[in-house]
């Protein structure tokens, strides 16, 4: 029988014993949906009579709908319950470096609608263009007035507190206000977060796995930057002054490339999708040369990988040493934090099959002990959209997890 997943209720100090059930009860129907008020009973260990009107209210409220009816071997058959989250839609925004994404979805993560286009680089400038294409977007999908707010995920540092984004060297933005911006552009709730982190949300509060979520692991999101959501005892780790995780800034050679950031031979300037390109197109990864190169060639990190796969060697080496280096990069994380799983998010996923025979030599030659080494690395597929899933999770977590104490 399931053990009753605490998670982060321990910080839950001013709710009632009454609200940190109706919360466990929420996050189990949505952890093992369809299930009925008799299992759920059996796996709170609590009395039906509980479970019934814990449910009622939870029905009152719209969280969770009856649906179809089972068998059971006798007596009444009893109706399954499900978590509602098809009419309530979330607005992800994933602003990267070249292009911003948006997608509408459902409270579970299923999209609806997606577009794209270039990033607005002037933070004023990319909240007017958000400004002019949310409502566009809600009105042409007959989405008015279902939209329970917008997660936006951004490639930097980002003060929980504030919201603000405190350094996100791809945008060069440094203690800049978007969420604030965009809630008063908008009218809705806005929530930001640091990608990889929302990422790491996603794999916690939007998993389909029908099980436990998981409660120690890292996400590392190799896209055109590199960086990773640290998740121990089921806790965002965010360190002091919210800049916790930055692996993608762990030096790997002092005189190597420079990177985004300004130092010198960082992972990231390595292993991310423009440190790919760049290799692949001959040239040292140059954060001055970066844009105009890739412009001028008009070559993404998908045309690689499928040129490694058509055969081409250059193709395939440029990916094969971004390999090994990333294999240095997720060495250094099982060494120092001991996960029990690793999540890598990103295009390069699309070239897994190519890319860990090498990660994997590296990390068996660089782990410290054999179960280190064995420290299970699962992609996460770029196709199912993790970073717009992370930005969805900042505003459907929020229902499922466990009321904060501020
Ligand atoms: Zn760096």
């Amino acid at each position: 029988m399931r053990k009753i997943n605490t998670r982060s209720f321990v910080r839950a100090t001013r709710s009632t014993p009454r609200e940190i059930n109706r919360q466990i009860l929420l996050n189990l129907v949505r952890e093992h949906q369809p299930i009925s008020r008799a299992d759920l009973a059996r796996r709170m260990r609590v009395g039906r009579g509980m479970v019934t009107s814990l449910v009622s209210e939870l029905i009152a409220d719209g969280s969770v709908y009856e649906g179809t009816t089972v068998d059971a071997p006798r007596g009444r058959r009893p109706m399954m319950l499900h978590v509602r989250t098809h009419d309530r839609l979330v607005i992800g925004i994933d602003v990267r470096f070249s292009r911003t994404y948006l997608m509408l979805s459902d409270f579970s993560g299923t999209p609806i609608a997606m577009e794209t286009f270039d990033t607005i680089v002037d933070p004023a400038g990319l909240v007017a263009e958000l400004r002019r294409r949310i409502p566009r977007l809600l009105k042409t999908y007959k989405a008015v007035g279902k939209c329970n707010g917008i997660g936006l995920v951004v490639p930097g540092m980002v003060d929980r507190r504030t919201g603000r984004v405190l350094n996100a060297p791809q945008l060069g933005w440094r203690d800049v206000d978007v969420r604030d911006q965009l809630a008063a552009a908008t009218g809705f709730d806005v929530q930001i977060e640091n990608a990889p982190i929302a990422c790491a949300l996603a794999q916690m509060w939007l998993g389909q796995r029908g099980g436990d979520a998981p409660r120690d692991f890292v996400y590392v999101t190799v896209s055109d930057g590199v960086g990773a959501g640290l998740v121990v005892n089921g806790e965002v780790v965010r360190g002091h002054n919210s800049t916790a995780g930055e692996f993608g800034h762990v030096p790997i050679d002092p005189h190597g490339p420079t990177c985004l950031c300004g130092s010198r031979g960082c992972l990231e300037a390595y292993t991310s999708n423009l440190a790919t390109l760049s290799r692949y197109l001959g040239h040292e990864f140059s954060p001055a040369e970066t844009r105009e190169l890739l412009n001028e060639s008009r070559i993404s990190i998908t045309d690689v990988i499928a040129r490694a796969r058509s055969g081409e060697a250059r193709a395939s080496a440029a990916l094969h040493e971004t390999a090994r280096h990333l294999g240095v990069g997720l060495a250094v994380i099982i060494n120092t934090l001991n996960p029990a799983q690793i999540f890598v998010g990103g295009e390069i996923t699309e070239a897994w099959d190519q890319l860990s025979p090498a990660i994997h030599d590296i990390i068996n030659a660089r782990a410290l002990t054999s179960t280190a080494a064995a420290t299970p690395l699962i992609p996460d597929p770029a196709s199912s959209y993790p970073r717009l899933r992370g930005a969805t999770a900042l505003i459907a977590a929020r229902e499922f997890a466990a009321p904060q104490v501020a």
